[in-house]
C-alpha cells in the first residue's frame, strides 16, 4: 500500500505560521451522529428600526447615524483598544510580563441595505466598501502609534456576530497582532533565503497545478490552500506583488470586488445558507518598517462543515495537541468550484 493524500492520516505543513495540522481523509466516510440546528431565519427586512447601524438609527452612545447611502465608518462604541492608553509594562517576575496596548476599534458598515451581505451585493456596491478599507487603512496607517491595521469581518451568528447588518470591523495596534506576527517572520524567512515572496511562489505552485484553485482573474485568485484547517476555508491573493490595499490600481480594486463576490455567493450556494464566516485581510504592517517580503491576501475561515447547520468545532485533541480536519483541501476546491455563480437567494 503506498501513501496517499485522499486516503491515509498524514500532517500538513502552514508555512505561513509554521505549524502543522493533522488531515484524516478516511473519516469523511464515517456516519454522522451529532448535533444538528435549525436553519437561522434569513428574511430581514431592508430597514431595521431596532438595529443600530441602519441609517438614521440611536447608537447606545446616544449618537444618531447619519443617512448613508453607500458606507459609513465610526469608532466602535465599547472599543477593544483605546487610542489614550498610556505607556507601561508589568513584570513582577520573568515568568509574568504585561505591556500596555495601544489601539482604536472601528466599525464599517457595508450599505445602508440591513438585508444584504457580500454575496447578495453587487460589484458596483462592493467598490465603496473596498475605497473605504482603503481609506481607513490610509488615515490609521499614517499615525505613528498605529503599527498595523486589521480589517476583519465576522458574518452570521454562529461566529458571534452580533448584527446582521453587513459590517466589518478594524483593530488598529501599536504592535503586530499574533497571527500576523508569525506570517511576517516565515515570509521574511522565505524572503531572505529565496531572494522572492513566499505566497508569490505558493501561488506560482498552485496556479500550475490547479487542483486547489477555485477562481481566478486578472488580479486575484482565490484558492484553498494546501494547509487548509477549516473545512472550506480560502485564501485569496493579489497576483501581483504588492503588500497593500493602497497599492492597488483601480482595475485591481475591481478585481478584488469581483472575487470577494465569486467566493461569498459560491459559500452560501454550497449549503444553501447565508454561509457564516470570519475574513481579514493580512496586509503590509504600518509601523515604518521594511516589507518587502509580503504578499496582500485575504483569509476566509468559515465554520460549516456539511450543512447549514452542522459546524466543525475546535476542542478536545484540537485544544491539548493538533488541530484536525476530514475533507481534504482537494475535496474542498473541487465543491466550491464546481458552484455557479448564479446567486440562490434571489435579490429583492
Ligand atoms: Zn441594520
Ligand atoms: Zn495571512
Amino acid at each position: 500500500m503506498e501513501f496517499n493524500l485522499s486516503d491515509h492520516p498524514h500532517r500538513r505543513y502552514n508555512p505561513l505560521t509554521g505549524e502543522w495540522l493533522l488531515v484524516s481523509p478516511h473519516r469523511t466516510k464515517r456516519p454522522w451522529q451529532g448535533k444538528v440546528d435549525d436553519a437561522p431565519p434569513e428574511d430581514l427586512p431592508v430597514y431595521d428600526p431596532g438595529c443600530y447601524l441602519c441609517p438614521g438609527n440611536r447608537r447606545a452612545s446616544g449618537d444618531v447615524n447619519p443617512q448613508y447611502e453607500t458606507t459609513f465608518a465610526f469608532t466602535n462604541d465599547f472599543p477593544a483598544l483605546l487610542l489614550d492608553t498610556p505607556d507601561g509594562s508589568y513584570t513582577p517576575h520573568p515568568l509574568v510580563r504585561a505591556e500596555a496596548e495601544h489601539g482604536t476599534a472601528r466599525v464599517l458598515c457595508f450599505s445602508p441595505r440591513h438585508d444584504l451581505t457580500l454575496a447578495r451585493m453587487t460589484i458596483d456596491e462592493i467598490m465603496p466598501v473596498i475605497a473605504l478599507w482603503q481609506d481607513e487603512t490610509r488615515s490609521l496607517g499614517a499615525r505613528g502609534d498605529i503599527g498595523y491595521v486589521q480589517i476583519f469581518e465576522n458574518r452570521g451568528a454562529m461566529m458571534g456576530a452580533s448584527n446582521p447588518h453587513p459590517h466589518g470591523q478594524i483593530w488598529a495596534t501599536r504592535r503586530l497582532p499574533r497571527e500576523v506576527e508569525k506570517e511576517d517572520a516565515s515570509q521574511r524567512a522565505y524572503w531572505k533565503t529565496h531572494g522572492v515572496d513566499l505566497l508569490g511562489d505558493y501561488l506560482k505552485y498552485e496556479c500550475e497545478t490547479g487542483e486547489r484553485v477555485v477562481y481566478a482573474n486578472d488580479h486575484f485568485a482565490v484558492l484553498v490552500p494546501f494547509w487548509a484547517l477549516w473545512p472550506f476555508e480560502t485564501l485569496v491573493v493579489s497576483r501581483a506583488h504588492v503588500g497593500s490595499l493602497l497599492d492597488l490600481s483601480d482595475a485591481a480594486a475591481r478585481s478584488l470586488a469581483e472575487a470577494l463576490h465569486h467566493i461569498t455567493v459560491c459559500y452560501d450556494n454550497l449549503f444553501r445558507t447565508s454561509f457564516p464566516y470570519s475574513m481579514g485581510f493580512h496586509q503590509t504592517p504600518t509601523d515604518g518598517g521594511e516589507y518587502p517580503h509580503w504578499r496582500l491576501h485575504i483569509h476566509f475561515y468559515p465554520p460549516l462543515l456539511r450543512s447549514a447547520t452542522v459546524q466543525k468545532f475546535m476542542v478536545g485533541y484540537e485544544m491539548l495537541g493538533t488541530p484536525q480536519r476530514d475533507i481534504t483541501a482537494e475535496q474542498a476546491a473541487a465543491r466550491l468550484r464546481d458552484l455557479r455563480e448564479v446567486h440562490y437567494r434571489a435579490r429583492v
